[in-house]
């Protein structure tokens, strides 16, 4: 039987997801706190707009939601009017929003006592795989669950991992956090130092994107920054949202993250100068602030 899906959270994310859903004959209802994008979206594509959370966990087997953090989730989940109110025992949810394992392990928990299954399913791959249905989804939460969604997460993604219990997708996804963040610090410093040496940047960015030191920060974000392009795929804004998330973690397990750390606070003062806006490659601009040379030459 075909089952109903829910989907709560039509923002760069949800849109396309919820796209693909339909292209892959889903049957889809959605809400949205602003009803406006909702109404947008039903001009391109054959969805049904319920009238509140609550009304759509009624007449849903599945709910996917991808909101912004982890009290966003809490709301959908628990507020006033929020999902729990509406789901019936043996329904699911699929939890695609980036947010705390140890706030999932809880909320997985609480809907486990109503005989609802919760799954932590947070995703990369940006907006522009969101958009092609090409998604990375690291999934954590009861195996049986997994199983039963894997063919709707097929319609939105290309590699569709079950991490173990609850929370592993989450900190699956903050590991894969810390790899992006990282590395983007190798590839600034490495671009300041070919700066300083006049190397041709973009030369050497090819030069070395297959070896050892290659990566896809390098070979996608690099080139923006020696054009001095800042649009984010990822916004700095987000990008802290999630390096708190990793931080909090680290703290709960007693874990000291030197290099992330590091990042957060170069990040920090990028917010401050109120870059927050710009891609997470923007990086390099405060480095180039420490420096004083530009990696794009104007
Ligand atoms: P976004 O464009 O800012 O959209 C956020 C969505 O969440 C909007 O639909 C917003 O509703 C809704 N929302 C936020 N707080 C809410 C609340 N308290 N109650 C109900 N709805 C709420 O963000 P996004 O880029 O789609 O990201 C969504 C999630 O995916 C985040 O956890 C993010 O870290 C993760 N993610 C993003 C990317 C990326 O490249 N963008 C990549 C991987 C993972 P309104 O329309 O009313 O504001």
């Amino acid at each position: 039987m075909t089952s109903r899906i829910g989907f709560v959270g039509l923002g760069i994310m949800g849109r396309g997801m919820v796209k693909n859903l339909v292209e892959k004959n889903h049957p889809v209802t959605v809400w949205n706190r602003t009803p406006e994008k909702a109404e947008s979206l039903k001009k391109d594509l054959n969805i049904t707009i319920a009238p509140s959370i609550k009304s759509l966990a009624e007449t849903s087997d599945v709910v996917l939601l991808c909101v912004s953090d982890t009290p966003d989730v809490e709301d959908v989940l628990f507020g006033e009017t929020g999902l729990a109110n509406g789901l019936r025992s043996g329904t699911t949810v699929v939890d695609l929003s980036t947010i705390s394992p140890a706030a999932s392990r809880a909320f997985g928990k609480t809907l486990a006592e109503k005989n609802i299954a919760f799954l932590d399913a947070p995703v990369s791959g940006g907006s522009e795989g969101a958009a092609k249905g090409t998604l990375s989804i690291m999934v954590g939460g009861p195996e049986e669950a997994f199983d039963r969604v894997k063919p709707i997460l097929e319609a939105m993604g290309t590699r569709i991992t079950h991490m173990g219990p609850s929370g592993s997708g989450q900190t699956t996804k903050l590991m894969n956090q810390i790899l992006v963040v990282v590395n983007m610090l190798a590839v600034s410093e490495a671009l300041l130092l070919g700066r300083a040496a006049d190397v041709d940047l973009l030369k050497a960015v090819r030069a070395v994107e297959a070896g050892a030191g290659g990566s896809w920060m390098l070979s996608q974000r690099a080139p923006q920054a020696i054009d001095g392009y800042w649009q984010p795929g990822f916004t700095i804004d987000l990008q802290q949202k999630d390096l708190r998330l990793v931080l909090e973690s680290a703290r709960e397990l007693g874990l000291p993250l030197l290099a992330t750390s590091l990042v957060h606070q170069l990040y920090n003062k990028l917010q401050k100068d109120g870059k927050g806006g710009l891609g997470n490659h923007a990086l390099v601009q405060a480095l180039e602030d420490l420096s004083g040379l530009k990696v794009h030459k104007a």
